[in-house]
């Protein structure tokens, strides 16, 4: 256990779903500043859709989502025909009718999407294929909580074309169950699994985390040697950031309970290594997919991506997040929703877009940002590459290079000329890589989640 480095890079850095990051979007950007993005948008130009849907029956105690519980269905059913209409306001922007651009992906996330009747996501799911173009191939991934997933919401996803579930577990352990106040026996995961996969979405992904209340390396590795039997195409291992002055409910977590960095590190080590023995390929630093899985093929071929969900097989250069705090990105740059579900349906209901916050990117955010999202993915970039393909000066993205010394020292990193490699022993370290062309990046800022 490399406990100096733990100490050493056990920093609060952005886990850069996005560049810039999210704290440095702001009120500049304006819903008329959004429509106009969507408006410039070709015809051929390619599309990926994310609704999100901030609603959960119960609320997770470590959860870091934009969500709330919900005690009956009737406010969940009022957001879901605030979405129904700015599905109708995103096509009419981007052409009107049936918008023509393609659309690669579509991803339900929450919150729980799972806590939608059959009845509704179908008629939401009609509304957007009514509002855009589905290439016949496109990936329709939605986000379950197996203690919610009910049998008319398995039929309602397999009628309309879901091919992808996601599936929180975290850990399986009753101690650490009680403690997140998420208590999901392996019986409720098998079950709601069984259940899609009957009806024909065979692909599944599950999420585990390290880190958690009263969590440790025996219940890390018994959680994962319950779920392996699953065959889950993708697994997701995230640490769990415990930012309480951000995610209230979070104080309800002991702050003695939480395993130390050391502990936090021998949790991840140990679901990689169980992982990989069981013929997973690694996903950047937290993420792992079956070889035949898009992720691990996306890899394999230079392609893979990373955006709000994380890492992606997804090509599509325009990303549009509809519903509350939904997050666009466009080539423009990037627009977020209100994430008031009040305000948010008031502004939607009225007519009007909900932009409440985001970015426009620079030339130069944008040679960074592929810098970062190279290095996220591949663990390598050509940095003379990428500054010739974004037509930006060399010279200052080579000013930082002093900031990678410490890395290259203590063998995480290899910079070969304007080649930067990441090497095994630094996969885990490898947001502080990207961290160095953060121009953003406020030294010691502490909004951000633990980089081990
Ligand atoms: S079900 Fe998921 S989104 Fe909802 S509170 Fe729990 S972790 Fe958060």
């Amino acid at each position: 256990m490399p406990t100096q480095l733990i100490a050493k890079y056990d920093t609060r850095i952005p886990r850069y779903t996005s560049y810039p990051t999210a704290p440095h979007f702001h009120a500049g950007i304006t819903p008329e500043i959004y429509r106009g993005w969507l408006s410039g948008m070709s015809d051929t130009q390619e599309l990926s859709l994310y609704l999100h849907v901030p609603y959960c029956e119960v609320i997770c105690w470590f959860c870091g989502c934009h969500t709330r519980g919900a005690n009956s269905y009737s406010p969940v059913a009022s957001y879901l025909d605030v979405l129904r209409r700015e599905i109708r306001l995103v096509a009419d922007a981007l052409g009107g009718g049936r918008a023509p651009q393609p659309v690669r992906h579509l991803h339900f996330g929450g919150g729980s999407p799972s806590i939608l009747s059959g009845a509704d996501f179908t008629t939401l799911m009609d509304d957007l294929r009514a509002a855009f173009t589905f290439r016949d191939d496109a990936e329709i991934a939605i986000e379950l909580d197996p203690r919610t997933t009910r049998p008319d919401l398995i039929k309602a996803m397999a009628a309309t074309g879901v091919t992808r579930a996601s599936f929180g577990v975290q850990d399986l352990t009753p101690k650490v169950q009680k403690a997140i106040n998420r208590i999901q026996p392996l019986g409720v995961v098998e079950r709601a699994i069984n259940g899609v996969r009957e009806v024909g979405i065979d692909r599944i992904n599950i999420d585990l985390m390290y880190g958690l209340p009263y969590q440790t390396e025996e219940n890390v590795r018994d959680t994962i040697a319950n779920i392996l039997p699953l065959s889950p195409d993708r697994l997701a291992v995230f640490g769990y950031a415990h930012v309480p002055w951000m995610r209230k409910h979070q104080n309800l977590i002991p702050d003695e309970s939480l395993p130390d960095a050391p502990a936090r590190w021998d949790q991840a080590t140990a679901a990689r290594d169980m992982l990989l023995d069981a013929g997973y390929t690694a996903i950047g630093f937290d993420h792992y997919a079956h070889p035949d899985d898009d992720l691990a093929i996306a890899l394999a071929n230079g392609t893979l991506n990373r955006n709000f969900q994380g890492y992606t097989s997804d090509t599509a250069l325009s990303l549009i997040g509809m519903g509350a705090s939904g997050i666009s990105e466009l080539p423009q740059g990037y627009a977020v929703n209100d994430g008031d579900i009040k305000a948010y349906s008031e502004t939607i209901m009225a007519g009007e877009f909900a932009t409440k916050r985001g970015i426009a990117v620079s030339v130069a955010d944008k040679a960074r940002r592929a810098i970062i999202e190279r290095l996220m993915c591949d663990l390598r970039v050509d940095i003379a590459a990428t500054a010739e393909l974004h037509g930006v000066d060399i010279s200052d993205l080579r000013a930082d290079y002093p900031r990678l010394a410490e890395m290259e020292i203590d063998g995480l990193l290899v910079r070969e000329g304007d080649v930067l490699k990441i090497t095994e022993a630094g996969r885990p370290f490898v947001r502080s890589a990207c961290a160095a062309f953060d121009r953003y990046l406020v030294e010691g800022e502490q909004r951000h989640s633990r980089a081990v």
